[in-house]
């Protein structure tokens, strides 16, 4: 499996407009994060986990020239911002969406012009599949979501293979953790350091990284205040990473 992260900032993105704190204005490319999205690919597919607003320009920054199907945690803008920028990847099939029935209606409202009976000429055509918590295929390849909570919003992340995904979050149900055993690599939020009501800071994602035990981790979902790269990705335990856009891993 190789796994990409096309973005690893948080909803505002860094550096945030305005700012001029030393995460925001440093020169160090790892400290620019577009939002958080991902690229799985596994026998031969490709499957993006989320589709925000920055979504044209990190496949056009990572050289991405189709893909398969796409994965949606949630209904937050900085998730799904992006879905009318796929058409130029879906005019040769439908490209296949999966989320909750609740993000479907939410999506479907965000976007009137694409759904419905008298489409407009050249909106993109998705395909939305409606999924629950509980196993799936996408083209044989089996993915297994995890329920989490983002604050009081129930939200999914997603396994595949000995991966396991988990943006936006603020705790994860007990039931939920045996699908986390065996794990090569964790991706996981660590918003900044401290807490925050509906995302998972740095301390946290410690502590649930430490009774996962993957083999390695990495941290997504980061604001500004999470401090610069250099200095916080040496503060971690050898096997956790501060993960940065573009950065591609193979495992
Ligand atoms: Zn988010
Ligand atoms: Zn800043
Ligand atoms: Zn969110």
């Amino acid at each position: 499996m190789k796994f990409t992260f096309l973005g690893t900032g948080t909803s505002t993105g860094v550096p945030e407009i305005g700012c001029r704190c030393e995460v925001c204005t440093s020169r160090d490319t790892r400290d620019k994060r577009m939002r958080t999205s991902a690229l799985v690919e596994v026998d031969g597919k490709r499957i993006i986990i989320d589709c925000g607003p920055d979504f044209r320009y990190q496949m056009l920054s990572n050289r991405i020239a189709w893909i398969d199907a796409v994965l949606i945690t949630h209904e937050h803008y900085d998730h799904v911002g992006g879905l009318d920028d796929i058409r130029p990847l879906g005019r040769e099939k439908d490209l296949q969406i999966y989320a909750e029935e609740n993000v479907i209606e939410a999506i479907k409202t965000r976007m009137p012009y694409a759904f419905g009976a008298n489409k407009y000429p050249g909106v993109p055509q998705l395909d939305l599949f409606s999924i629950a918590n509980q196993s799936f295929n996408i083209f044989g390849i089996p993915v297994i979501p995890i329920r989490l909570m983002h604050g009081r919003l129930p939200i999914l992340g997603f396994r595949i293979g000995h991966m396991a995904y988990l943006s936006d979050l603020t705790s994860i149900p007990e039931e939920e953790f045996e699908k986390l055993q065996n794990l090569d690599v964790l991706v996981i939020e660590a918003l900044k350091k401290g807490t925050h009501p509906s995302h998972e800071g740095l301390e946290e994602a410690l502590i649930q990284i430490e009774r996962i035990k993957p083999k390695a981790a990495y941290l997504i979902h980061m604001s500004h205040r999470i401090g610069l790269h250099a200095v916080v990705d040496r503060e971690l335990d050898s096997h956790i990473h501060l993960a940065y856009d573009g950065l591609s891993i193979e495992f």
